[in-house]
């Protein structure tokens, strides 16, 4: 009843407007005719434009109201149309322009800071415009109070024990330091802080120097526990003389990711040579053999061994190719290797002259040829595969630890520039210092 009674009021008092409005149009229409009287009062109407908060989260609603006046005086029933213009992307959520009274709520998305540009106008109801008024706010993108925890596990890569007391350092993507902690008395640490934002992975660095050397590792920015370092211990006699030895000035490294696999092609693509099949599945037993640790060695958990792949040789993909080649000399054999930094490879190929190959040579040669992705040189220690006339014929734990310390982000960064000198050896190559300098693929 209340409420038919107030529509009954509101009607009523449209038309006694409606009677107000008539009578001066007949008041114009009189004066017009000449006889002398003041001219038409057109006010200019001032508009005022409210911004509720002068900065907002991206997503958070902002109030903007525009409200008018005429002569000082909040004449609501004179002002006929109000203008609101600004920015409508950004995925704003309301359009910018309107001719009702103003009051909306904005809202902006953005990954960046940002600042809205108002403006305003409202025209009277005798068509005469205000000037313009302006405003703005600013747009900051959404705080998320997201933390990462980290927990994970040092242990020796040698013996699989914990190793007590290791430092774990935690970096941005940037390689800015964010934390150390230490592992308690079975390896297990852990590490939590408020999420790096954008940042698309965690570098993880952590050793026991000089008890063992600094291994680096990187993981998505993103909660992880169980995250397992394997420290190389710094306990093998000679291990030093003997990767100064066989890295000499180029030290190279395997990069495993992506690795497609092997592919043995029984005959030589481009000319001379071939592999019978007996030869041909006798390479790829002794490659799937793990007591061979070729998964090991190239630091991949498992990858195919294919005999006379149904897709092209291809030299450059990440593939190591075992290839016959009549065109090299019996009984020799060669590693082409490639990758996309200067000795870091990604995969190669072994070309070898299968004429009179005994099934022990063809062993040694896949091993040792593998063995020069990582090592350029020979060494005068027959305690190595990579000793020619060969003395081995599988990887030795020198083999396996100069391959382990190579396959190290951090290993080919050195003090003085790319190419390491023997001071760089226990410093930046054999790394017994936690720091990120110099290389590729952390
Ligand atoms: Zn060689």
């Amino acid at each position: 009843m209340t409420k038919s009674l107030t529509d009954l009021v509101q009607g009523v008092k449209k038309t006694a407007r409606g009677i107000a409005a008539a009578g001066l149009i007949g008041a114009t229409m009189f004066f017009s005719n000449g006889c002398g009287t003041p001219p038409i009062e057109k006010p200019k109407p001032t508009a005022i434009l409210t911004v509720e908060k002068s900065q907002v989260q991206s997503g958070q609603e902002n109030k903007i109201e525009v409200d008018g006046t005429i002569g000082g005086d909040p004449l609501v029933d004179k002002i006929s149309k109000y203008y609101l213009r600004g920015p409508v992307d950004f995925g704003a959520s309301l359009p910018l322009q309107t001719n009702i009274p103003v009051d909306v709520f904005l809202t902006y998305f953005t990954n960046e800071q940002m600042n809205i540009p108002l403006e305003a106008q409202v025209e009277s109801n005798k068509g005469v415009l205000s000037d313009k008024v302006y405003a703005s706010y600013q747009v900051n993108p959404k705080i998320v109070e997201d933390y990462i925890n980290l927990s994970g596990v040092i242990e020796d890569s040698e013996t699989d024990s914990p190793l007590a007391g290791a430092k774990v350092r935690c970096y941005r993507a940037d390689k800015t330091f964010i934390t150390e902690v230490t592992a308690d008395e079975d390896g297990f640490w852990t590490a939590d802080w408020l999420k790096y934002e954008g940042d698309d992975k965690i570098i993880i660095q952590a050793g026991k120097p000089p008890e063992s050397f600094v291994r680096t590792t990187s993981i998505p920015n993103e909660d992880k526990s169980n995250v397992l370092v394997r420290a190389v211990p710094n306990d093998l006699e000679g291990f030093v003389e003997f990767a100064q030895e066989v890295w000499g000035s180029l030290p190279a490294r395997f990069d495993s990711t992506g690795f497609q696999g092997f592919k043995i092609l029984t005959q030589n693509p481009t000319g001379n040579g071939t592999f019978t099949q007996q030869q041909a599945e006798y390479l790829q037993s002794l490659v799937l053999d793990p007591s061979n640790k070729i998964d090991e060695f190239l630091n991949a958990s498992s990858y195919p061994v294919i005999i006379d792949p149904s897709e092209p040789y291809t030299p450059g993909s990440r593939n190591i190719h075992v290839i016959p080649d009549t065109d090299i000399p019996i009984g020799e054999a060669y590693l082409e290797d490639w990758g996309p930094y200067s000795r870091v490879a990604i995969g190669g190929s072994v070309r070898m002259n299968p004429t009179n190959i005994s099934n022990e040579m063809l062993e040694h040669v896949l091993k040792h040829e593998a063995g020069h992705l990582t090592y350029p040189s020979h060494p005068t220690t027959t305690e190595s595969i990579m000793h020619t006339p060969p003395t081995q014929m599988d990887y030795q734990p020198l083999d396996l630890k100069g391959t382990c310390i190579s396959n190290e982000p951090t290993f080919i960064g050195t003090a003085g520039g790319l190419y390491p000198n023997s001071i760089d050896y226990r410093k930046n190559i054999l790394k017994t210092e936690f720091g990120l300098e110099g290389t590729v693929g952390y």
